[in-house]
């Protein structure tokens, strides 16, 4: 069956009570299975309603009335999928609901399955595969910056600065390949040092996208911050300070957090995911080990690593080694800040000692968390302004790496001279990897562009 001529009906909105709830159907008998259970108000005809219109009536199952109900009218192609589309806004009750969408099913439509709807407005053109994958993020927008980038993708910022490269790239590819359609004459359409600067160029920026995801991703995600330290030097309290609440136990019994304990907090529209683990020190307790291990997995994890100490092990040397060690460990994009805690025993007499990124707090009185706070906040808008624009999508990252890697292989080649069709190869893997990101891999284009440039008959 083609794609759209299913007619599909789901519900759109939360199952569950509420005040309203919305049922889509959409295809091509829309009008045709509404209409044999839908009455308007006024006498009206619901063939005759204009697309981008609201119709009041009642929908009835064999002439017993199960709601009021609105209906919301687009015709295609003016529809979020390009098909005809009725939205039923009904009495949010789980009875209603379940029965119109029964009643729907006995009169035509079919269930539409997730994503339907996304998806044909995908395969109607509506909108490319990077696009539809920014309405998925956009649902599961959390926070400012996680709906920020859905709605940069969304908007096509994204698809247009990947479909600008594909066609400098397919410029190439077009001459090349008409260069092999002449290869007994020796002709060389495509000049090798300006493939190479276009080349470059691509795989410039290629790249910067590529290396972009490790913010975009923690910031759409949730930044995850680890707090580490040895046992009792106030991780937990700190924790607890940060989410305004009780989360994670406190106890002057050290090893008493064995295993990790998260939870996310919005600070200035950023997502943080702040990592409570257990105390690093040497242990033969099998279970508090296991929970080490852990810590030293989210230190390796994390963007950024909240090193929190007391006074006396900084004093005595052990902070410090234990330190040097963590930043050993982090990874390359993130970032360790110091955290003296318990300054309202020994005040921040120590704090000139400390290396930069240090800050003095008391997490039980919550003294200097705004500080604190402040720098977390700086760490995101550092990461979110390095690029102006952030890939999120782990398969727009692996996409845009097997570019880079056949771009890589396109300027190896370049360097031994190899010939037209071994450079043709490999310029069109990087154009199916950029293909693969909006969706759109059609060997036509290629022709299309080589006709559209020459004048075939000459
Ligand atoms: P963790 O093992 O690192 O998670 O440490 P906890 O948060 O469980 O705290 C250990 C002990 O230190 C508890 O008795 C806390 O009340 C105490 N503590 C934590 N932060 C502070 C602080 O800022 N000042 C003081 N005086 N005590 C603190």
């Amino acid at each position: 069956m083609n794609h759209n001529e299913a007619t599909i009906a789901a519900l759109a909105t939360h199952p569950g009570m509420a005040a309203i709830a919305v049922i889509r159907i959409c295809g091509p008998l829309a009008f045709d299975v509404v209409e044999k259970v839908f009455r308007p108000a006024g006498g009206k005809v619901l063939k005759d309603a204009v697309g981008y219109s609201i119709l009041f009536g009642k929908l009835h199952d064999s002439g017993k009335v199960i709601d009021e109900v609105l209906l919301s009218i687009f015709r295609a192609p003016h529809s979020y999928t390009g098909d005809d589309t009725l939205e039923i806004s009904c009495h949010g009750s789980v009875f209603i609901q379940q029965e119109i969408l029964q009643l729907l099913y006995r009169n035509g439509a079919e269930p539409a399955l997730p994503g339907a709807f996304t998806l044909r407005a995908f395969l109607n053109g509506k909108m490319d595969l990077s696009q539809a994958e920014a309405v998925a993020d956009l649902i599961a927008s959390g926070n400012q910056t996680s709906h920020a980038l859905a709605m940069q993708q969304l908007r096509g910022g994204f698809s247009t600065r990947i479909k600008k490269l594909r066609e400098d790239l397919l410029n190439f590819l077009a001459l090349i390949e008409l260069e092999l359609d002449f290869s007994t004459e020796d002709v060389e359409f495509a000049d090798r040092s300006t493939l190479e600067t276009l080349v470059k160029h691509i795989l410039d920026v290629i790249e910067r996208l590529r290396d972009s995801y490790a913010m975009g991703n923690v910031l759409k995600n949730g930044i995850p911050v680890a707090i580490v330290g040895m046992p009792n030097a106030g991780k937990s309290t700190l924790l607890n300070a940060l989410l305004n609440e009780e989360r994670a136990i406190v106890s002057d019994i050290a090893g008493t957090t064995r295993d990790t304990v998260e939870d996310e907090v919005v600070l200035d529209g950023f997502g943080f995911r702040f990592i409570d683990t257990a105390g690093l020190r040497e242990t033969s307790d099998t279970i508090e080990r296991i929970g080490i291990e852990r810590s030293r997995k989210s230190i390796r994890e994390a963007a950024l690593v909240l090193y929190v100490f007391e006074p006396e092990t900084w004093r005595n040397g052990s902070a410090k080694s234990e330190l040097e060690r963590i930043v050993q460990e982090v990874s390359d994009h993130a970032k360790v800040l110091c955290v003296l805690n318990k300054c309202d025993v020994v005040g921040s007499a120590i704090l000139h000692e400390l290396p930069g990124n240090s800050f003095s707090i008391s997490a039980k009185e919550g003294r200097g968390l705004d500080a604190l706070q402040s720098a977390l906040v700086s760490f995101a808008k550092a990461g979110s302004e390095q690029n102006d624009l952030l890939v999120s999508n782990a398969r727009h990252y692996t996409a845009l790496g097997k570019a880079a890697d056949s771009l890589h292989a396109v300027l190896r080649g370049l360097e031994l001279r190899i010939s037209g069709d071994l450079l043709s190869r490999d310029l069109r893997d990087a154009l199916d990897a950029l293909s693969e990101i909006t969706g759109e891999v059609d060997n036509e284009e290629v022709l299309g562009t080589i006709f559209g440039k020459f004048c075939i008959g000459k």
